[in-house]
């Protein structure tokens, strides 16, 4: 794998892309969360499809699909991270999370699982907190039955679970995840068998466009406040959100609204905004690959950090 080009603010996240050895083009994230020091926590973000054939309508991710990363793909790019501040492979921080989350739908590559199963025989890190995202396709059944038991084998109580489903409104959710997924309630019924009393609380997550509902009636009707938590992101500013027309809902008065209906409906709730600097480095959800593509054309908002080609880096 070479790094062929990356963004960088060590003060909040570094997004780089790389060619793996197949030739094709992959991107990944370091990031700290100021003002917790890196000491502290550290989060990595890894892709583990090339592109992804979701194509949800507010992700670049789902602009190509060329394919799944192998292990080794996979490993190299935590690989590459943790060597450059911890040559040893020893990563003393308590929270030391990684993602599975930056391009690709992880569920769909069973290497995930593998990466998740040897982990421990790479790396010495006591503080590692897996977080898996998925929008539960049709077909995920045996994936997720499997991480079931790789985390009541190695990460009981120190795994992160998600499903990310964006609305309360199906037809809605149709719309912005076009595929075949996993009814509210067999989501539900994966959650119970999921959460043992030591797990964390599954998060529901809401990329909050404009137009996505969040009904507490549906959300109770389905999810155990018990076994869920509910967590609230922006939609951040991708290509392919603004060719959707889809605004972030996310502004003061109505995030304080949503929230607290939520939590009067006993869930906990996380409002996770981020730093408006997160977009302009391109280090949240969205593609910092498409902007590579596309040779610096950049949605409104997003990606103002530029790409460095850099020699020294490859
Ligand atoms: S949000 Fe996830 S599932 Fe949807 S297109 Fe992006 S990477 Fe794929």
């Amino acid at each position: 794998m070479k790094i062929v080009a990356k963004t960088e603010n060590n003060d909040i996240a570094t997004v780089y892309v790389a060619r793996t050895q197949q030739g094709k083009l992959i991107e990944f994230v370091e990031s700290v969360q100021p003002p917790i020091p890196r000491s502290e926590k550290w989060v990595l973000i890894i892709s583990t499809l090339f592109g992804c054939p979701v194509k949800c309508k507010f992700c670049d991710s789902g602009g190509f699909y060329k394919g799944k990363l192998s292990k080794e793909e996979i490993f190299e790019q935590i690989d590459y991270m943790v060597a450059h501040h911890f040559p040893d492979r020893k990563v003393s921080i308590p929270k030391f999370k990684i993602q599975f989350a930056r391009m690709g739908e992880p569920v769909l590559n069973p290497a995930v699982l593998d990466v998740l199963t040897e982990f421990d025989q790479r790396f010495d890190a006591p503080g590692f907190l897996p977080s898996v995202s998925t929008i539960a396709p049709v077909g995920c059944d045996s994936f997720l039955d499997r991480l079931l038991d790789i985390k009541n084998e190695k990460y009981l109580s120190n795994f992160q679970m998600q499903f990310s489903i964006h609305t309360t409104n199906e037809k809605h959710r149709d719309w912005l995840i076009p595929v075949r997924k996993w009814s509210f309630d067999q989501i539900a019924d994966y959650g119970r068998r999921f959460k043992t009393s030591e797990d964390k609380k599954i998060t529901l997550n809401f990329a909050l466009a404009d137009d996505n509902e969040i009904d507490t009636n549906i959300l109770l009707r389905h999810f155990d406040p018990e076994i869920f938590l509910i967590k609230i992101t922006p939609v951040n500013p991708t290509f392919q959100a603004e060719k959707n027309n889809l605004g972030s809902k996310i502004i003061d008065q109505d995030r304080l609204e949503i929230t607290e209906k939520i939590r009067k409906a006993g869930y906990g709730v996380i409002v996770s905004i981020g730093e408006l600097e997160e977009n302009q480095i391109g280090s949240n959800c969205g593609q910092h690959l498409m902007n590579y593509l596309n040779q610096n054309q950049k949605p409104q908002g997003a990606y103002s950090y530029s790409l460095e080609k850099c020699e020294e880096c490859q």
